[in-house]
């Protein structure tokens, strides 16, 4: 008995100090095992195949009437893109909204046409905005432009005051990770003539690339050319549920994407 307690003994203090004996004298903390076995491990694979964010632009009021109820039934939460000089839903609708996961962002004062503008104007306009929103008490970190129109100077510019920069049509899907800094993601912009089943394939081409789908909606209901109508909207929903993707909004989606934490916080300072 007491020959088995000294060969357990002598085990424990040998596996004690193996790492010192194999290494030298002290064997420096990052070979410590539980970090090695940290740093060696494969990074943990994302729980979710894919990622999915409604987005949605103008500030429209059947945003909050319509695309609203439905997405809570299901847990989701969305970014609006709101014109802070020229939107229909209500401050209060705003706040509603971001108090039940909501993100709202930016889409200019007056929903200009940024390429078109002078210097002063462009800069006025996302400078604006972001200090509107931030007044409000809401983040205001992401921005997309109106009618998908940019160029290398806007862009830029959108830099010095947002995280990011969405594109409004045609866009597909963004592969993960992301690049860290500044983001200038793509968004899929829906029209009345789109189809359920073309919609569908785009969230399918998600998970199977595990990538980053934003979806980019005006109007749910209603005949204008970039509305959808609310029976395509809830089947989509109900899809994106169905095949078990992630739901984010574009900061989440940025934030859980990046290599590192790096996340590009906005780089003027606002007055408020
Ligand atoms: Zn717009």
């Amino acid at each position: 008995m007491r020959k088995f307690v000294c060969i357990l003994l002598f085990s424990l203090l040998f596996v004690s100090f193996l790492p010192s004996i194999v290494l030298g004298e002290e064997a420096p903390d990052v070979y410590k095992p539980w970090m090695f076995e940290q740093e060696n491990s494969p990074k943990p694979k994302n729980k979710y195949e894919g990622f999915v964010s409604f987005t949605f632009d103008d500030g429209l009021r059947n945003t909050f009437s319509t695309a609203y109820p439905i997405l809570k039934e299901y847990g989701y939460p969305a970014t609006v893109y709101i014109c802070t000089g020229r939107k229909q839903m209500s401050t209060e609708e705003l706040h509603i909204l971001h108090e039940n996961g909501w993100e709202i962002a930016s889409h200019t004062v007056n929903h200009a046409w940024l390429t078109r503008v002078g210097d002063e104007k462009l800069d006025y306009e996302l400078k604006e905005s972001k200090s509107w929103l931030l007044q409000q008490g809401l983040e205001g970190e992401n921005f997309a432009c109106p009618f998908g129109a940019y160029n290398e100077r806007t862009v830029k510019a959108v830099e010095r005051y947002y995280a990011s920069h969405r594109t409004a049509f045609g866009g597909g899907i963004n592969t993960l990770p992301l690049k860290n800094g500044f983001q200038e993601l793509k968004g899929e912009g829906l029209e009345r003539h789109l189809t359920l089943e073309r919609m569908k394939n785009w969230v399918r081409r998600a998970k199977k690339e595990e990538g980053w789908l934003i979806l980019v909606f005006h109007q749910i209901g209603g005949e204008s050319r970039f509305s959808w109508s609310v029976e395509k909207f809830r089947a989509l929903v109900q899809f994106v549920h169905d095949e078990g993707l992630c739901v984010v909004t574009v900061t989440e989606g940025v934030k859980r994407n990046t290599e590192k934490e790096s996340f590009h916080f906005n780089l003027i300072e606002i007055e408020q």
